[in-house]
């Protein structure tokens, strides 16, 4: 059994709620200063000190490829396809591909508890972070919470109930926290889950977007930024909206990303074992990334649920992210109706699979480039990680 010397950490004091974190207004809220953890924060806040590049090395085994086009946008992997589940959960963000692989490892024992995130009672978009042990309570944590998570806030609970297999599901900066004190934590075996994220907000900014995009925020349960360049609200009454983005509000969502999530660029997750997302797949496919042999496993649970079929890539992103660069800066924002008229147009024209991937990927990381040079110029040389600056070089920026 494996022993930890845990006296140094645990005498570390977690933060207290509404203090100001090691990395200020950067920090995306991950939960680790929630916990005795804080101790690392040096080395493990994403936004302190970025290791993508060295993680990736000691969790797959092997740094990222950066000669082959499809590692150096979505990370090492063993395999990609298209994936969706033959019964979707009803509720959940997609076909609940993410959840089916949680309650199949609870059920088959490979491992006593799994970190996700719930929301409260009183606000269906007030992340709460759990370490579920029944099937139950992790489909109450489907759907996203479309905000800050602070799901490692729960870590000092892992220690103090003995636990020694775990699966984590997160997004990437809570990733890469958990993957730098991970050995301390005094587990045999640890799986992570992820999913791909991207332009997060405060549970405040989550209200301003809905307020300012939705026809009737408050019955908004769920919504996505989708491959036909539309978002589309999930209601209460089962109604679906769309309203395409380029005919979002930009000018008032502007300042709306939290400035984390303006610093990010671990879009698709790269140290989890497994991502699950859909920008790489067609319409209402998921998009499956197995990174080594435990993401293999994992998603072997449910090969009997899900039909799969290769990823598919179509169409050139270039021109469009080169034009799409300037308007970062501008905050435009077109009339509904010509808004509406262009999302029809790239819907039938534009980018698609793996290629409306490389889009979405290209595009925010020269906005936060741009970001992270203006506001915290210092930081550029060692937060932008090398394959982000590839990316980034590929396009002309404005000073
Ligand atoms: P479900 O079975 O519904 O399970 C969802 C899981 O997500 C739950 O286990 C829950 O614990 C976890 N979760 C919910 N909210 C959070 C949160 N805030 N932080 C951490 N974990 C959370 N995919 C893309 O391909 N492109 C994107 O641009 C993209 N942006 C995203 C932005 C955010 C903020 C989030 C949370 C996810 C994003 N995803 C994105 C992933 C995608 O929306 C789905 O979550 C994923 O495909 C899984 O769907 P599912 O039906 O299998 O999940
Ligand atoms: Fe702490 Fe996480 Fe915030 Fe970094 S992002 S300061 S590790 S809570
Ligand atoms: Fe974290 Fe990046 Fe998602 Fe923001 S966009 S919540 S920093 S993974």
């Amino acid at each position: 059994m494996t022993t930890i010397d845990s006296s140094k950490h645990k005498k570390a004091k977690a933060l207290k709620p509404g203090s100001v974190r090691p990395a200020k207004e950067l920090c995306s809220e991950c939960g680790l200063c929630d916990t005795y953890y804080i101790h690392y924060v040096k080395e493990a806040c994403a936004f302190i000190t970025q290791r993508i590049d060295e993680l990736e090395t000691t969790t797959h085994n092997r740094p990222r490829n950066l000669e082959d086009e499809n590692e150096l946008y979505f990370g090492v992997h063993q395999e990609m396809m298209s994936a969706r589940k033959l019964e979707p959960i009803e509720g959940a963000q997609w076909t609940g591909i993410v959840s089916s692989i949680a309650i199949e490892m609870l059920n088959r024992g490979l491992v006593e508890g799994v970190v996700c995130v719930q929301n409260t009672k009183e606000d269906r978009f007030q992340p709460m972070p759990i370490i579920a042990r029944t099937p139950e309570e992790i489909l109450a944590a489907k759907v996203n919470k479309p905000t800050l998570s602070p799901n490692l806030s729960v870590l000092e609970q892992i220690e103090q109930s003995g636990m020694k297999r775990l699966l984590v599901i997160g997004v990437g900066c809570q990733i890469q926290a958990l993957r730098a004190v991970e050995k301390k934590l005094g587990l045999e075996k640890l799986y992570v889950l992820g999913t791909p994220c991207v332009d997060n907000v405060t549970r405040a900014g989550l209200q301003k977007f809905l307020e300012t995009t939705s026809r009737s925020p408050e019955t908004v349960v769920s919504y996505e930024f989708m491959q036909d360049f539309r978002v589309h609200f999930k209601h209460e009454d089962g109604s679906e909206e769309t309203v395409p983005f380029f005919g979002l509000k930009t000018n008032v969502l502007k300042d709306i990303f939290a400035p984390s999530c303006m610093s990010c660029f671990d879009y698709v997750n790269s140290l989890a074992d497994i991502v699950v997302g859909y920008m790489g797949a067609p319409f209402k496919w998921q998009w499956i990334v197995v990174r080594n042999d435990t993401g293999k496993e994992m998603l072997e649970l449910v090969k009997d649920q899900i039909e799969t079929q290769p990823v598919m890539s179509k169409g050139d992103r270039k021109s469009a992210v080169q034009q799409s660069i300037p308007a970062y800066d501008q905050a435009v924002t077109l009339p509904m109706w010509a808004a509406k008229l262009m999302g029809v147009v790239i819907d039938k024209i534009g980018p698609k699979g793996l290629e409306y991937a490389r889009f979405s990927i290209d595009s925010h990381f020269a906005r936060n480039y741009l970001y992270v040079k203006r506001n915290h110029p210092k930081k550029l040389e060692a937060h932008v990680p090398e394959f982000a600056k590839r990316i980034v070089g590929q396009y002309k920026l404005p000073e």
